[in-house]
Formats: structure tokens, sequence, C-alpha cells
């Protein structure tokens, strides 16, 4: 005998319903999810980053901030975030379907996305000529130098996809690469191979915090 839901009447077809409930009424009589109703996303109006770090489009960015905030007990089978905007912000339209005791159960949200200009830190610093780091690559005898400026492109090419060289300078002894952000360098120091030395001096103050700039000087 065919199921009949109580609520609309349907008759189950493929056994997909939820219990007694076909899943278009399940859905609507179960929460099964919570998500805010408005969300903000600030993002970088120079390179277009999010504050969260990743350098997607913004509206990709949104929907994947959107369904990060998706919290449920039922495992989510499919998603889609559909996006319009309207005036300052977004409205998105969310839809999941969550698997319900190994049916599938679709169930629709409606989320207001705020989005803030702000500058990122990269970007500040960019504008600033403010630069964290230097890289000193030494040659230690004549034929060095070929390899130190081989290395000092390869590295050069490593950091401009996760900071800016404000400047590169060559020298009798060797290539200084001016970097932005200190971590940024010697992460680039450490995929090279590189051993070096580190040293830090006081290089201001700016907005009222001390500023370092770090030296880091690796000899061939
Ligand atoms: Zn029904
Ligand atoms: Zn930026």
């Amino acid at each position: 005998m065919k199921k009949m839901c109580p609520s609309c009447g349907r008759a189950e077809e493929k056994s997909e319903f939820v219990g007694a409930f076909c899943p278009r009424c399940y859905g609507e009589r179960h929460e099964l999810f919570s998500l805010p109703r408005v969300m903000e996303v600030t993002f970088c109006p120079t390179c277009g980053k999010t504050l969260s770090g990743f350098r997607i489009p913004l509206e990709k960015q949104i929907s994947v901030a959107i369904l990060a905030k998706v919290k449920s007990a039922h495992k989510i089978v499919d998603s889609s975030v559909k996006l319009s905007r309207e005036g300052k912000h977004y409205v998105a339209l969310v839809d999941v379907v969550f698997s319900v005791d190994g049916k599938g159960v679709s169930k629709q949200a409606r989320v207001i996305v705020r989005v803030n200009k702000k500058q990122c830190e990269e970007c500040s610093r960019k504008s600033s000529g403010y630069f964290e780091a230097i890289i000193q690559f030494r040659v230690s005898g004549e034929r060095d130098a070929e390899r130190v400026e081989r290395t000092a492109l390869k590295a050069i090419a490593l950091l401009q996809k996760t900071t800016f060289i404000p400047r590169v300078e060559r020298l009798a002894e060797g290539v200084d690469v001016f970097v932005g952000s200190a971590a940024e360098a010697q992460k680039a120091l450490h995929e090279l191979n590189l051993s070096y030395t580190t040293s830090k001096k006081l290089a201001g103050v700016k907005d009222g915090r001390k500023i370092s700039r770090t030296t880091f000087c690796a000899r061939f």
C-alpha cells in the first residue's frame, strides 16, 4: 500500500518519504539547519582580496562564507547560493539539500550580506611604502654571482605571489630584495632551502606601534 503524506495528501512514489511525510512537508515542518539572517563580508577595494585571505571573486567568496555558516545535524548533499545585488548589499537565496534518514530534503533560507570595504594590511603597507624585511643574497666567491642572481630571481617570483617587492638592489657583494612581509620572506627562504642569518632592528613607529625590520642574510 502506498503512503500518503498526512499534510499535503501526496502519494509516495519511490520511497522518498521521511517517516510519514513527503520531503517537502517534512522540510517545512522541521528547522533542519541554522544560518545567520545577516552576514558581513569585508574586502579590500585595492586588490579584491577578502579579509579571510582568499583571492577569489567577491561573489564566490560570499557564497563560500555563507555555506560555511550553515549549522545542521544532517549531512549536506547539495547546496546552491543565488546572489542578487540590492543597493549596497547582497541578498542571497540559499538552497541546501540535507540527507535525513537517507532521504534528500531541501530547505531554503534568505541571507542579507553586507559588504564592507577595507584596505588589507598588505595593500596599506604597499601604499605607505612600508616593508618588513630585506633579504640579502651574498656572494662568497667570484663564480657564485650567477647563482646568487638566479636564486634572487626565484625568490622574487615566489614572493610576488604572496606579498610585494618595493625594491631590488644589485650590489657588488650580491642582491638585496626588499619584501613587504617578513613572514613571507622567511617562507620563501625555506622553500628555496637556503640557510640564512636573521637580524632585527627597530624601523620606526606606525600608528603608535613599534615596527621592526628584519634582515635575512643568505650566503653562497
Ligand atoms: Zn506532503
Ligand atoms: Zn588588498
